[in-house]
């Protein structure tokens, strides 16, 4: 019996058996019938023909519908929508944007267009993320990111590398693709005519969208769906259904607490998944099989259940039971992409896939003939903390309308069951609808981009849905304890640098000082692995003697100043093996071979990057100007000063009356996670630098990726932030601002939150 796991050596199922010739013609043959039976196809002429006669369409259809690979084929092969719209030196093509919330998707559905037209990846199809960009002078239709395009038009405000924008995926509200909109709103404004734009979304509450692009015409492709049976989980005292519940009102008040309880139960939470779809796979005696989509919160939780299911199946096996065969696959943002062929290559009939994946699947990418939907009713979410403008990646519940459409994803090709792991009670109390990401995340990296594309008051951009104006004070806020802008508010030359960086503005700012500090290479090292996987291993709990292993392998890796130096210890020594022996070293030390590769690649980008841009030789203020004097005190010191340079809001100190650190920025108690290199060092350090402050533990946050500083090395930065005069950085006047109706709204925002900027500057 066959059981295929991609990180196991068990061979995959022979799947992509080269093609010979002769088939290659069955295979087009195949594509097209694939092609022409999908939603989008009837309605072809119909889009072509809104969009030729409005600047802007919004086209909305189901999951898997056909709008991301169809509807941009459908308007490059039109000559009569080239030339109509364009004129006639677009008689033979026209370049066509489409951006892509996620990285996965805009890789995955590039290679499939060019697959259907017949062609390679970097020819006529091509595709753009961060750190992989495969476009050539001859690309006429390009998938990219929305981050992507957005740094296109940093150099390029009213987007005239191409005639038609599709910004899919639009229902996703990113912050890029919220940007997006009010950038190419302009550029309509400008262009007159010249430029086409076509919205899509996957739900239906498309009325914001066609309000703000003046009542723009709306297409609807009615989807085949198929009844779906929905199962829930039994609601018992003491379950954790019920604590869930109960903490899921108490989050409201105070974030942190949600990842302390929902991390606990992080494992907990896998193991029922894998549960569900282990007894699914046993019993059903469907043929040809469905497939098992399973939802869970993020990549490790994806590669925890793969390797979980697959130990279950194979103790099954091994105590004598039949098992069907089956393909255990994860599905992730940041899956690499020769990773990611397996979950969408067809299987043989009997074959059945088990895919893990987080919410990119919930309307991103499809699966086709998935049966059965397994909900751990939880997702992965970046979220805010409004007193200090941090960014928190937090586990918590998912709206209605997620639930919903993942419960959609079963009932696509034949009547499917969907599997929630709450109670119904459960699931009356959860939100009704997403709070769009750019209410929720730190907004620096958006106001420095608009800034530098001269759209320089930022609290006034035409947003689809505006941000909070404590949010956007904020972001000004941070961008002037970084110098990225003056007292003014005004760009520096250190802000035009970091821009141009593709890294957060705090990092952009790490990575600048370490020009300075000559460390260039440690920081585009460390950023890099910090950008990547997790790079240490950790076998499961349930395993002790593996896990105590592991932590005597890491402890290898120890620097005496912390977890970043003993990062680039793994690395340096990962890079020493020959290429053919890296990955066992990993495996005896119990190291990421895919995450260093992976960091590898990043940083090879990134310099490729740093390389093009004009870096500010000497730093603009004499705090800065003492770094260039450090460069003869040793490089562990000089790493640690340029991560300050950025990272001096990640900082804590001693506690003097408990044994934890407080953060300077949270000012709430925190711990380095286990492993730390800091856990055992005695006497403790008095001040720490952290990369991240997530969850809780025993009454204190988790710190992760630890290092000791001075704390004369922040001093002067963090004194800094008690002159912020947000009149000046911002033009913003509280009192003026209830002169029109947005303003008083603003207000109103402000008065209710008591972590407003004055608040904290005060
Ligand atoms: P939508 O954008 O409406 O969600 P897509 O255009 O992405 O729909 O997908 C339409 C169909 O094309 C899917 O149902 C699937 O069968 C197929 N498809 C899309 N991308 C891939 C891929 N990378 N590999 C294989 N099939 C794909």
């Amino acid at each position: 019996r066959r059981l295929n796991h991609h990180h196991t050596n068990v061979k995959p199922p022979d799947l992509s058996a080269p093609t010979p010739e002769s088939d290659a013609a069955a295979r087009r043959e195949k594509l097209r019938v694939q092609r022409e039976g999908l939603p989008v196809c009837s309605y072809r002429d119909q889009i072509v023909g809104m969009l030729t006669s409005s600047p802007v369409v919004i086209v909305v259809g189901e999951t898997g519908s056909g709008k991301s690979t169809q509807i941009c084929q459908y308007l490059q092969d039109s000559e009569d929508f080239r030339t109509a719209c364009f004129g006639a030196q677009h008689k033979d093509s026209i370049r066509i944007a489409i951006t892509q919330p996620r990285r996965v998707a805009a890789v995955a559905t590039a290679k499939r267009v060019a697959d259907e037209r017949g062609g390679k990846i970097g020819g006529e199809v091509a595709y753009s993320i961060r750190f992989d960009d495969t476009a050539s002078p001859r690309t006429r239709i390009r998938f990219l990111t929305d981050g992507c395009l957005l740094r296109e038009c940093l150099h390029d405000r009213h987007i005239l590398n191409y005639q038609v924008i599709i910004l899919d995926e639009a229902h996703e509200r990113s912050v890029s693709t919220d940007v997006l909109f009010g950038i190419i709103k302009g550029a309509l404004a400008v262009r007159a005519g010249n430029l086409r734009v076509l919205v899509t979304s996957a739900t239906l509450n498309t009325e914001l969208f066609s309000k703000y692009f003046g009542n723009a015409p709306v297409l609807n492709i009615p989807g085949r769906c198929y009844p779906v049976d929905i199962h829930y989980s039994p609601l018992t005292k003491g379950t954790p259904h019920h604590h869930h519940h109960h903490h899921q009102r108490y989050t409201q008040h105070r974030p942190a607490q949600c990842v302390r309880v929902l991390c606990a139960g992080g494992t907990a939470r896998v193991e029922a998944c894998v549960n569900a779809a282990l007894r699914l796979h046993m019993e059903e005696n469907d043929h040809p099989c469905a497939h098992i989509l399973i939802f869970v919160t993020g990549m490790e939780e994806c590669e925890r259940g793969c390797t979980m299911a697959y130990d279950k199946l194979q103790a099954l096996m091994e105590s004598g039971r039949e098992v069907g065969d089956v393909l255990i696959v994860p599905l992730y943002g940041a899956l690499a992409s020769e990773d990611q062929h397996l979950v969408f290559e067809e299987v043989p009939l009997d074959c059945r896939k088990i895919v893990f994946a987080t919410n990119i699947a919930e309307t991103s990418l499809t699966v086709d003939n998935v049966g059965f939907v397994i909900d751990s009713g939880y997702v992965k979410q970046k979220s805010y903390n409004a007193k200090t403008g941090m960014d928190l990646i937090q586990t918590m519940q998912v709206s209605k309308v997620q639930a919903e459409q993942r419960t959609g994803r079963a009932g696509r090709t034949k009547a499917g069951k969907c599997f929630r792991l709450y109670s119904i009670d459960n699931w009356k109390h959860f939100q009704a609808v997403t709070t769009p990401e750019i209410q929720r995340v730190n907004l620096s990296a958006v106001v420095l981009q608009l800034k530098c594309m001269g759209i320089n008051d930022v609290l006034h951009f035409d947003f689809l849905e505006p941000p909070s104006t404590t949010a956007l004070l904020l972001a000004y806020r941070l961008l002037y304890l970084l110098k990225a802008i003056d007292a003014e508010g005004a760009v520096t030359t250190e802000g035009q640098f970091m821009v141009e960086v593709p890294l957060e503005p705090t990092y952009a700012r790490c990575v600048l000082a370490s020009t300075w500090l000559d460390v260039t290479d440690e920081m585009l090292t460390l950023v890099a692995i910090l950008s990547s996987e997790n790079v240490w291993v950790r076998p499961s709990k349930q395993n002790e003697a593996a896990v105590n292993k592991a932590s005597r392998a890491h402890k290898q890796f120890h620097h005496a100043t912390g977890d970043h130096l003993s990062l680039l210890t793994v690395f340096s020594e990962w890079l020493d093996n020959r290429t053919d022996r890296r990955p066992d070293w990993c495996k005896s030390h119990f190291i990421s071979h895919r995450s260093l590769r992976m960091a590898m690649d990043i940083r090879r980008q990134l310099r490729e990057q740093l390389d093009k841009i004009h870096i500010p030789r000497k730093p603009a203020d004499d705090a800065d100007s003492r770094l260039v004097e450090v460069r003869r005190v040793p490089t562990s010191e000089r790493v640690r000063r340029a991560l300050c340079a950025g990272l001096f809001m990640h900082t804590a100190r001693r506690s003097e009356t408990v044994d934890a650190w407080v953060s300077v920025g949270e000012s709430t108690l925190a711990r380095p996670e286990r492993d730390s290199a800091l856990e055992d060092m005695d006497p403790p350090p008095q001040w720490l630098i952290y990369s991240e402050l997530s969850g809780q533990s025993a009454g204190a946050a988790i710190l992760r990726c630890v290092s000791v500083i001075d704390r004369e090395w922040v001093d002067e930065l963090l004194k800094r932030m008690d002159h912020v005069d947000l009149k000046k950085l911002a033009n913003y006047h509280p009192a003026d601002s209830t002169a029109d109706g947005r303003g008083r709204g603003r207000k109103r925002v402000l008065e209710k939150d008591p972590a407003a900027p004055e608040a904290a500057v005060s």
